[in-house]
């Protein structure tokens, strides 16, 4: 006899329908499970046998051979068990072909027969060759967000049978409702900037990184506020379209530990990894599912990285191709991967080993010790940032006398208006412009081509340092509700927000 059940694997953050087959012949006993499975879907076999004892039903002791098609990609995981369980049923005929027809499965089996939960719900329903799926109850509610698959709930091995017998009722979930959010809402879901005293240049900043998609690095003392801005910026950015919710909902749920999702998420999301965390953890990769790490759980949010330079290399470096193309390529052995990770990026480092690098007289640090410090980020890094400021502890008069700042919902506004303009112009924002189209788009009125021209002559901007800071002027004139051509004020403000990097190494900034 032979069974063969659809159901789906997961790879990085995306499903691959896999199609079990089980045939039962008569022979020496024993159970293989052929088509590259990992350890966890080999020992499979134990989880199955138990639960269909355990719930009544026989086990065969025939010859099963399991096969998991297509056998070309390594299958990885415990969310194979319920599928091979059922396709046992239907193959020793327990359960009729014509019950099944139609579903796929999905569930990790416990030794009693229960269905528990399983990662990337989302991405293994939706790929699947079939319009009805069986979940675990667990998993309802997550699965239900796809609007293409009928979704049907089991509590266990034989509350399933029940039900495709008509005996019992399936769990179904009521629908994952989107949350309605506009700017007004933000503070429900990230601190405001009204909560910022002072600090017109990191607060100048953190919207200009917001409108314009620019990745941000702050320099300067513990306590000048850097995580505080870093994390109002989620705040200002734009709500997530229903798509873009659905992206990240499916990053989230194929990560090591899936939230439970009472909505799905409706604002960008915020990731802050400490410096000592796993490379693994932060790129993503390691279990044989390749799980994503925190830059795709940054996707379309916001990625803080506080003390830049205390993150390993490999971290660092393995940066490049997410900020270039919005991607993360991780490959292990047989199985590799191609994860989403699109975010801004903002990054936080002291001026110097003991912090008060910039405060004249209170750095204990030598000359050698501070620069050594500074040149532990590399310069190809360091040019992927549009806007490098540095922030100075507020004194305490400053902190006394300050009335609240603007709250985030008025800066979101023009924030979102900024963005609108950029999407009128082609690009999601400013900071997309391609370089052979920033003549078109951001042309410089003769006094800013003068001002520029005059940075370049003096070596201090490279040619790819220009296009930055048009793009950041851009932003700046789009904020202003200003058409280009580009004022020349502009290019001096977009010019001001880069002087940090002054503080680097100059040689290998160029
Ligand atoms: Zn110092």
């Amino acid at each position: 006899m032979i069974a063969s059940i659809p159901s789906a694997i997961l790879l990085g953050v995306d499903g691959s329908p896999v199609s079990v087959e089980v045939h039962i012949s008569s022979g020496i006993p024993g159970f293989n499970i052929v088509g590259l499975p990992d350890a966890a879907v080999r020992e499979s076999r134990d989880r199955v046998r138990a639960a269909l004892l355990t719930s009544g039903f026989k086990w065969c002791s025939s010859r099963v051979t399991v096969n998991l098609a297509p056998s070309a990609v390594r299958k990885a995981g415990a969310a194979l068990d319920l599928p091979i369980a059922v396709g046992m049923l239907v193959a020793s005929s327990q359960v009729e072909h014509a019950m099944v027809a139609g579903y796929a499965f999905f569930g990790e089996l416990g030794l009693d027969g229960s269905l528990r939960k399983f990662p990337g719900v989302i991405s293994l329903v939706s790929s699947c060759d079939a319009t009805k799926a069986v979940v675990p109850t667990s998993c309802t509610r997550e699965a239900s967000v796809i609007p293409t698959k009928e979704v049907y709930g089991a509590t266990s091995l034989k509350h399933l049978v029940g039900a495709l017998k008509g005996e019992e009722d399936w769990m179904v979930a009521e629908s994952v409702d989107i949350l309605e959010s506009v700017g007004s809402e933000s503070g429900r879901y990230y601190p405001d900037l009204a909560d910022v005293r002072g600090q017109a240049v990191g607060r100048r900043a953190v919207e200009i990184a917001a409108a314009g998609g620019h990745h941000l690095l702050m320099v300067g003392p513990p306590g000048s506020g850097k995580t505080m801005l870093a994390s109002r910026l989620p705040g200002v950015l734009p709500p997530l379209s229903y798509e873009e919710s659905l992206e990240v909902a499916r990053i989230y749920s194929a990560s090591a530990s899936p939230p439970e999702w009472d909505v799905l998420p409706s604002r960008p999301t915020f990731r802050a990894p400490h410096h000592t965390a796993t490379s693994v953890s932060i790129v993503g990769g390691g279990s044989s599912w390749l799980r994503p790490g925190e830059i795709s759980l940054a996707h379309l949010g916001v990625l803080f990285l506080d003390e830049l330079g205390e993150f390993p290399r490999v971290v660092l470096d393995s940066l490049r191709e997410p900020l270039e193309d919005g991607l993360v390529r991780i490959s292990r052995a047989m199985v590799s991967a191609v994860l989403p990770a699109r975010f801004l990026l903002v990054a936080a480092t002291n001026p110097c080993p003991c912090g008060e690098g910039m405060t004249p007289g209170s750095c204990r640090c030598s000359k050698s010790a501070r620069e050594r410090y500074m040149a532990r980020l590399s310069g190809p890094l360091l040019d992927r940032f549009d806007l490098s400021i540095s922030l100075a502890k507020p004194q305490v008069d400053e902190l006394l006398s300050m009335s609240p700042g603007e709250p985030s919902r008025v800066v979101a506004l023009r924030v979102s208006m900024a963005r609108e303009i950029a999407r009128d112009r082609g690009v999601i924002c400013n900071s997309r412009i391609p370089s052979w189209a920033l003549e078109q788009l951001a042309p410089l009125a003769p006094e800013a081509m003068a001002l520029m021209e005059r940075r370049l002559r003096s070596g201090v901007l490279s040619a790819r340092g220009m296009d930055n800071v048009r793009r950041v002027a851009l932003t700046i004139a789009d904020l202003a509700g200003e058409d280009p051509p580009i004022k020349v004020e502009h290019i001096a403000e977009a010019l001001q927000l880069r002087a940090a990097r002054a503080m680097f190494n100059a040689e290998q900034l160029r």
